[in-house]
């Protein structure tokens, strides 16, 4: 356990996952002064137990948007930080299931394409070109939507890959430390407190993922956040099948073939409530088994190796909350990412980058505040799974 040698930094960081070693990073990098606190190892909340898909079809502007950029950034990212992050492009596959989901699956289509995205409506007999054992009739299909540049990176790999370039920048990450309270002086953050020492500070930005809401409620902030259970399974080796992640949104099950051979995903139980439960359910496996056996009847003999839990952070629009809360300068959020964090993160620190460092206030800032949920009417992202 390295000791705290800085107790004044110009951002405090709280959460060593995808987005608070990434943002660590880009701050470091711009010569500011950071600390960084993570109460267990880096990548010991949801960065580690995710499925690390990246996918830019969503049904929001704000999140294709997003996730363009962000896949556009891990392309190159290899080479800015120097270290590889098992990034691998095979294309998500997302199903379409009735008249309805058709509908659903054009709008998202135009909008997609409207900013500038490779994506197209397959029919049946092109899905079973792109992923030959899916069964096109077990799946209810009538044709799904297909980008070949979406994909998956390795999160670990990501993840200490920034850590490792924000320390090289001089950034401080502190493992095996927790923040126990954050004082503000006036309507200012002041600093933090931590289980080994105060930091005093400007900035605090809460990426604390599940934990978020707890961490606003030190400065008495209310985020509408909510844990949820999600579980996750890999099955031993097999030979190389197909490349494309595949998902439903109405059955929720994604899944995908990882460079090694093992088959990697989930799907939601059946009225999973939210807290703080970490417990693996059989339901899950059989529910899993059941349904992955009923989109690709090969994989219906393969062995289950793990399956584990993490939580997903939702907010009620399935859209993250990133920026200063309104009332307390220099309280910054990046978290409420309902499922999709790990794709989005480039992207979002970059822009709170810009906020930070250089004082800009791009504009998607204000679309994704908290103050979006003050009375007005939101727009739900459907396109989630899992
Ligand atoms: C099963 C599963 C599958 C997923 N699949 C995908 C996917 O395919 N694609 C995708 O983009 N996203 C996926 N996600 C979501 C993704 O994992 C998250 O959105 C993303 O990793 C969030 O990263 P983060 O850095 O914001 O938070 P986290 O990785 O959760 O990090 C927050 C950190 O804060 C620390 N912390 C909390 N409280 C304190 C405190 N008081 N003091 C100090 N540290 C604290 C925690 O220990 C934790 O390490 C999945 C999630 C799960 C659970």
């Amino acid at each position: 356990m390295n000791e705290i040698v800085d107790h004044k930094a110009d951002v405090v960081i709280i959460g060593g996952g995808v987005n608070g070693c990434s943002l660590a990073y880009q701050l470091a990098k711009r010569g500011m002064k950071i600390v960084l606190c993570e109460k267990g190892h880096l990548c010991s909340g949801a960065t580690g137990r995710c499925g690390a898909g990246i996918r830019q079809q969503w049904s929001t502007r704000e999140n294709s948007e997003l996730a363009i950029k962000s896949i556009q950034i891990f392309e190159r990212l290899e080479k800015e930080l120097g270290q590889d992050i098992g990034l691998r492009q095979g294309g998500y596959l997302i199903v379409v299931h009735d008249k309805s989901d058709m509908k659903q699956a054009k709008r998202n289509v135009d909008m997609q394409k409207a900013l500038g995205l490779d994506v197209s409506i397959l029919t049946p007999d092109e899905i079973v070109d792109i992923v030959p054992i899916l069964d096109v009739k077990g799946m209810h299909a009538v044709g799904a939507t297909f980008c070949p540049t979406d994909g998956h990176v390795d999160p670990f790999k990501t993840t200490h890959a920034y850590a490792q370039a924000a320390i090289r920048y001089g950034a401080q990450l502190y493992k095996f430390t927790k923040v126990v309270g954050i004082k503000k002086k006036k309507k200012r953050i002041d600093s933090v407190l931590t289980d080994r020492g105060k930091i005093s500070t400007d900035f605090v930005v809460n990426a604390a993922g599940a934990w978020s809401k707890q961490i606003a409620e030190m400065v008495g902030v209310k985020l509408p956040n909510k844990p949820f259970r999600k579980e996750i399974l890999v099955t031993e080796r097999v030979k190389p099948l197909f490349d494309a992640m595949v998902i439903s949104f109405k059955d929720g099950i994604y899944f995908s073939q990882q460079e090694e051979g093992q088959i990697l995903g989930g799907i939601p139980i059946p009225n999973e409530k939210p807290g703080y439960l970490t417990a693996p359910t059989f339901d899950f496996l059989h529910h899993m088994a059941k349904t992955l056996a009923r989109y690709a009847p090969p994989l219906k003999h393969v062995n289950v190796i793990r399956q584990w839990t993490g939580y997903y952070d939702v907010t009620p629009d399935a859209l993250p909350i990133i920026g200063e809360v309104e009332g307390i300068k220099g309280f910054i959020q990046c978290n409420g990412f309902s499922g999709h964090g790990f794709m989005l993160s480039p992207m979002v620190t970059k822009i709170l980058t810009a906020y930070i460092a250089d004082g800009r206030t791009p504009r998607i800032l204000k679309r994704l505040s908290l103050s979006r949920f003050k009375g007005k009417k939101i727009v739900r992202e459907v396109s989630v799974v899992g």
